[in-house]
């Protein structure tokens, strides 16, 4: 008679067992809310200030770092249950500890924070891994590409003519852009002059346009038309609500065959990308490595988006997406967001500065490369 062997039935029973002396030692998490320069709104929604949620994980006397966008609510979630469900992982197990920690999380809900503090653990757990190996995440992921072309975004509807202007022809004369993105939908019947104000000010380059699911269906065709005719737009970006599939669809289809239709910045696990893609709705699919779960979450998103001939561009964040997205088949372009940019210079020591519109790690650096200023921060912290 053979040995009876135990089924892995549950990521509980399938764990690898941790090399002696190798568990992670500890676990922190801050949340920092910084006020904007300026008021920011897009068609849906509007801000003044933005949280900024850190976490570190310790292990063989590294510290690996990693963060997310939300709110300080996920605080008491990464150092409550997240913590327990990883602290007994081998710390170069980073694919077990995600799904561990998406097991933990099914009875208070998956998506939004949870999958919010789930990215911030699980990047913080990928740059501990190369910190532990001395390497650079980005030759630990294995590159694609040693560089990332960017797109500049902004473009607030709270954003004066010449501030518009100012913006998104800085993004093209200073960093290089060959494409700049604008906010639309806040007031539908401005939309078609500032559209033709932010294309005077960028000549030759594209304009993409942002209307984060403000415009009707049959609203948002029109505007396609106009915005193609008077503006050579390139790219429409959530034209009316990205739970509307059949909507981005019908967009797609009928919009000019110039303009591609873009979404996908609230997928906060591998079924959405799974379930967007395969209905046809988007020419390119959108990911947020500090939303989809992390460094594990988004080359997921990218195996699907590779597996469907769909190219895929990432959503702001833009120094912590930089490792991945240079692992990521079919990538297309990084968001270079003015708000997380902003912060990202502001806090993070490392953080990538363009050049000829793109950014490249520092390979000298080990993990994703990002050193948190925790005392420049000190003065924005909440939790
Ligand atoms: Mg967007």
């Amino acid at each position: 008679m053979g040995a009876l062997v135990r089924a892995a039935t549950s990521p509980e029973a399938a764990r690898p067992g941790s090399r002696p002396g190798t568990n992670l030692a500890a676990l922190r998490a801050f949340a920092y809310t910084i006020p904007t320069d300026l008021p920011e709104a897009d068609g849906t929604f509007a801000w003044d200030s933005t949280t900024l949620v850190l976490v570190e994980v310790e292990a063989g006397g590294e510290t690996g770092t990693g963060y997310t966008y939300t709110t300080e609510a996920a605080v008491p979630l990464i150092t409550g249950a997240l913590w327990r469900a990883i602290r007994s992982w081998d710390p170069m197990d980073a694919p077990g500890a995600w799904r561990a920690m998406n097991v933990a999380v099914r009875n208070v809900g998956r998506d939004g924070i949870a999958a919010n503090a789930i990215s911030a653990v699980d990047t913080a757990l990928w740059d501990l891994k190369a910190r532990l190996l001395d390497q650079p995440l980005a030759l630990l992921f294995g590159r694609y590409r040693d560089a990332v072309p960017i797109y500049g975004s902004g473009g607030f509807t709270t954003y004066t003519h010449k501030q518009l202007s100012d913006q998104l022809a800085g993004w093209v004369e200073r960093d290089g852009c060959a494409w700049v993105k604008m906010k639309i939908g806040t007031h539908p019947e401005e939309d078609r002059e500032r559209v033709r104000i932010a294309k005077d000010a960028i000549g030759e380059r594209a304009l993409f346009v942002d209307a984060n699911g403000a415009y009707r269906t049959k609203q948002a065709l029109e505007f396609a038309e106009i915005f193609a005719r008077e503006a050579d737009i390139r790219w429409f970006e959530e034209p009316v609500s990205s739970d509307d599939l059949a909507g981005l669809r019908f967009i797609r289809r009928h919009a000019p065959a110039g303009i591609e239709v873009a979404a996908g910045e609230y997928g906060y696990d591998t079924d959405y990308f799974r379930i967007m893609l395969s209905s046809g709705a988007v020419d390119v699919q959108q990911a947020d490595v500090t939303r989809c779960g992390g460094y594990t979450g988004f080359l997921q998103a990218a195996a699907l988006c590779e597996a469907h001939h769909i190219d895929l561009s990432g959503h702001c964040a833009p120094s912590l997406h930089l490792p991945v997205a240079c692992a990521a088949p079919r990538f297309r372009h990084l968001e270079w967001f003015h708000d997380h940019v902003r912060i990202e210079h502001m806090l993070f020591e490392g953080a990538p500065r363009p050049k000829d519109g793109m950014i490249r790690p520092d390979l000298s650096r080990p993990g994703h490369g990002l050193e948190f200023k925790f005392k420049d921060a000190e003065r924005f912290r909440v939790a």
